[in-house]
């Protein structure tokens, strides 16, 4: 098909075209003396982006599910007992992850479209009066249904209950998009990857830890090789890696976080939040609705919409991608079918928005989905209009 093709998933997301060209790089020596100058200027700049000053970085090949694992076996003796509520796929693979590893997990199910319970977290770390649980795991963002938790909230949970457990936070679909405070919310182990906030292919692994993290790495039990901490920090203090590391990724990571910076994280998250708050009004122009149960818990990376009764999500998805060009993202697991979902994340801006809300228009109306033509994109351009900043003159 000509034209540019509609990227609307919760990642990979698009590639800006400055970072294309800042990996349009012959390959190189890893070991060479210049080498560190890019490795350092990386790790010095990302912890910023997690809102810390203390976090340690670390960076994969690999994706940014691997990071699940690297945080438990390098915080948490094998065999212990973590507490995780579920509320999405990406909730349940953290916690299967951590129960394959050999992690006892107490789970807390919630219904989806709902965010990590404080309340519950709390009473059940205080009914721990053994103080056995040695982790809370939570994901910031749940992709599957597009639902932002409030971790502040759940780390106060923490604090009430005076549990020592250590706080884990998926923020895959979150870090580099939404407000993240890894050091306000006292968070140990920040987990993510290169293909979502980071506008770049899939292929690194980005994980934070605390400096009690940091302090209790030679300390454990577990077994780890490729993802042991240890050698990667000993080789990054000199700004190399244990194994030859994604040269060209680490190249588009220093671009990206130029351009995160340029802009300013705040600034990342409040654009995040208008692009976002213009499909939720044309989802709600459309007479639909999105899977998050509550305007708080919507999230501004990733909106889940659920079709009405005897539509199929799965036909708008392939209706948009054969006939429109534009990629959605599909219903994971026990949404299958009933929602489709739209990625708002990394370089992205209302005229591409606008794009792929036409797109979804019309894949709606080819469905049999009866929506106003026009009307959603209605919503969300009267939106964009209303919020824009000022015009220069
Ligand atoms: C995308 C995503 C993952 C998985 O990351 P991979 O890079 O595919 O391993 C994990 N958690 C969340 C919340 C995600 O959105």
């Amino acid at each position: 098909m000509p034209g540019r093709p509609h990227l609307f998933i919760p990642g990979p997301t698009n590639v800006p075209d400055r970072l294309l060209r800042a990996m349009w790089r012959a390959q190189e020596d890893h070991r060479s003396t210049s080498f560190p100058a890019l490795t350092r200027s990386i790790l010095d700049r990302l912890p910023a982006v997690v809102g810390s000053t203390t976090a340690t970085p670390f960076v994969f090949a690999s994706s940014g599910s691997a990071m699940w694992e690297a945080a438990l076996l390098n915080s948490v003796p094998l065999g212990s007992r973590l507490l995780a509520p579920r509320y999405g796929q990406f909730s349940h693979l953290f916690i299967n992850t951590a129960e394959k590893l050999g992690y006892r997990v107490d789970v807390l199910d919630v219904p989806w479209g709902e965010g990590a319970p404080a309340d519950a977290i709390e009473q059940a770390l205080r009914a721990d009066t053994a103080r056995e649980i040695q982790g809370v795991l939570l994901v910031h963002n749940e992709t599957a249904t597009g639902v932002r938790s409030d971790v502040g909230a759940v780390r106060s949970a923490l604090d009430r209950a005076e549990h020592p457990a250590l706080l884990f936070v998926d923020g895959v679909s979150s870090i580099a998009s939404l407000a993240f405070e890894m050091d306000a919310w006292r968070v140990d182990c920040a987990i993510t990857g290169s293909q979502k906030g980071f506008m770049l292919p899939a292929g690194l692994g980005i994980l934070f830890c605390s400096p009690r993290v940091m302090a209790g790495l030679d300390m454990l039990n577990t077994p780890r090789a490729y993802f042991d901490l240890r050698p990667m920090r000993d080789n990054n203090a000199q700004g190399y890696f244990p194994s030859t590391p994604a040269t060209t990724l680490l190249w588009g990571l220093d671009e990206s976080l130029t351009m995160l910076h340029e802009e300013g994280m705040a600034n990342v998250a409040a654009r995040h939040f208008r692009l976002a708050e213009g499909v939720r009004r044309a989802v709600h122009a459309w007479g639909l609705r999105l899977c998050a149960a509550r305007p708080e818990l919507y999230s501004d990376t990733v909106s889940a919409v659920v079709v009405p009764d005897g539509a199929d999500a799965r036909r708008v998805i392939d209706i948009a991608a054969r006939r429109w060009n534009l990629s959605l993202g599909s219903g994971l697991a026990q949404l299958a079918g009933k929602v489709f979902r739209i990625g708002h994340m990394g370089d992205v801006n209302e005229l591409m928005l606008a794009g792929a809300l036409s797109g979804v228009e019309l894949a709606l109306l080819d469905a049999g989905v009866a929506v106003q033509p026009g009307s959603g994109v209605a919503a969300a351009t009267s939106w964009w209009r209303e919020s824009a900043a000022p015009l220069g003159s």
